[in-house]
């Protein structure tokens, strides 16, 4: 018998970053996952198309102006005019918000933002392999979970086209060399593109293998697999970690229910920073609140060839969403709302998304015909995720902050934690391997 046998792991969150931890530590422990909902993934791991965005290296500190987003919402609250970042005064009551703002600015230099590109580098190079062997290992159905690759197109209006391709390869190339188009290519390919009214962007980026997959068919998959693998889901709100001096010893349901384990790891999206306060550990995670449209069956979502990103003002990403074989939809997301944990979706952002929706598919919709969402994110200061154990408690893991890209980065993610636990416990030889450098999402960057 292996010793992880003995081992027995309690995860919090049945959001993606919980269930694919589940998966991955499933095949070394015990594994039981406490998700308050009734059911996974109605969280932020909701209605979204996991794409992985063009640029998606580029950390959120390289184009999350914080004093940008002050003036558009002051200018916003004075004028009425929608803006398409917000800070709402409750975003201020979020626990450690100021220790994020803080942060935010230590790492938007341009050394920090080059460090962790080469982290996102590493850990985007690892999602395609995973995700294929996950869908080989679980026998899952391409069709059903809207897996596809689709070419990225970031779109961009700049002042000097020919200057900005200059700068970005000057800063980005020796990380990843990327594929910018400008002039008579860029006119072609966004003729070619089924987008409209984008006359103005002369600067454009693409990504090949961009890879789309439905969120939450994906979660409903793997929870109906993990039951099958035996790993027990409770359903139930933790509403206490209880800890000795220096170990976790359970954890308490609000109904007074308890779960004990071996092992704790916290993926409860935004709300880590919550129950991790209860234990005096302060993570620096912003709850940011993102909108989406799915559009139904039409001409622009058949004719879409990119996952498009159209950038500063509109910020909006536009995937063909495919449901089946035949269903063909255009997801549109886009709007960040510092909004604190308020989980309204606000109507006046959603006419403002579908206007930009509109614009660029030419297309009208009745608002009957379109099903519209929006779920809280949990961004680090520095866009990267949080994995690993904590220094306060010997027995307790963290995988969170994967803000806008969590699908994408659910399963390296997944499976670096699992290398992290296994090579703690001094288990397997595969600590000498990680899917990607652990220094770049170590918790101790933020103290913790
Ligand atoms: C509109 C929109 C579009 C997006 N598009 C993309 C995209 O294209 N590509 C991409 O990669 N990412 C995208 N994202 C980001 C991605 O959805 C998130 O990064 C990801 O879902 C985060 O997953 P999570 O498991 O950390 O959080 P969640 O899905 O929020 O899961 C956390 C879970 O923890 C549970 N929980 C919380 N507190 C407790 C408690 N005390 N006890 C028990 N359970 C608890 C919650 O109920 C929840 O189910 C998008 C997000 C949004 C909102």
């Amino acid at each position: 018998m292996m010793a992880t046998d003995k081992k027995h792991v309690v995860i919090i969150g049945g959001g993606i970053i919980g269930l694919t931890t589940a998966y991955e530590l499933s095949k070394h422990f015990k594994v039981t996952l406490v998700e308050k909902e009734k059911e996974v993934c109605l969280g932020a791991s909701f209605q979204n198309g996991g794409v992985i965005n063009v640029e998606s290296i580029t950390p959120v500190n390289s184009y999350l102006s914080f004093s940008g987003v002050l003036k558009s919402s002051l200018i916003s609250l004075v004028s009425s005019t929608p803006s398409n970042t917000f800070l709402r005064p409750s975003a201020l009551l979020q626990p450690n918000f100021f220790l994020w703002v803080k942060h935010f600015f230590l790492n938007t230099s341009q050394e920090r933002i080059l460090y962790h590109s080469k982290g996102m580098m590493e850990m985007g190079s690892a999602i395609k392999p995973l995700v294929e062997e996950l869908f080989q290992d679980l026998r899952l159905k391409r069709a059903e979970h809207n897996l596809h690759y689709t070419p990225g197109l970031l779109l961009s209006k700049v002042s000097d086209p020919s200057l900005t391709v200059s700068n970005k390869k000057k800063m980005f190339d020796e990380i990843f060399p990327k594929n910018y188009s400008i002039g008579a290519d860029l006119e072609q390919i966004k003729s070619s593109s089924g987008i409209h009214g984008v006359e103005e962007y002369n600067y454009g980026c693409i990504e090949l293998n961009n890879i789309t997959v439905n969120t939450r068919s994906l979660g409903l998959s793997l929870k109906r697999k993990l039951l099958e693998r035996k790993v027990e889901f409770i359903e139930g709100e933790v509403s206490q970690v209880i800890t000795n001096e220096d170990e976790v010893q359970g954890l308490k349901l609000k109904d007074g229910g308890l779960v004990a384990g071996d092992l704790y790891v916290v993926s409860a999206g935004y709300q880590s920073s919550r129950i991790l306060k209860n234990i005096e550990i302060s993570i620096p995670l912003m709850p940011i609140k993102a909108y989406s449209l799915h559009l139904p069956s039409s001409r622009a979502a058949k004719n879409w060839k990119y996952a498009v990103h159209i950038d500063s003002s509109v910020a909006g990403l536009f995937t063909p969403y495919r449901e089946g074989v035949d269903k063909h939809e255009l997801r549109v997301t886009g709007i960040r709302d510092m909004d604190g944990d308020d989980p309204t979706l606000r109507l006046e952002r959603v006419k403002h998304l579908t206007e930009v929706a509109e614009r660029f598919t030419g297309d009208n919709w009745r608002q009957e015909e379109v099903r519209v969402w929006c779920g809280i994110m949990p961004v680090s200061p520095d866009d990267f995720p949080v994995i690993g154990g904590t220094r306060r408690y010997s027995n307790l893991f963290l995988n969170v902050g994967h803000g806008f890209r969590g699908t994408a980065y659910s399963l390296p993610s997944a499976r670096l934690l699992s290398q992290l636990l296994l090579s703690r416990l001094d288990i397997e030889q595969e600590r000498t391997r990680f899917c990607f450098n652990p220094k770049f999402a170590d918790p101790s960057r933020f103290g913790i």
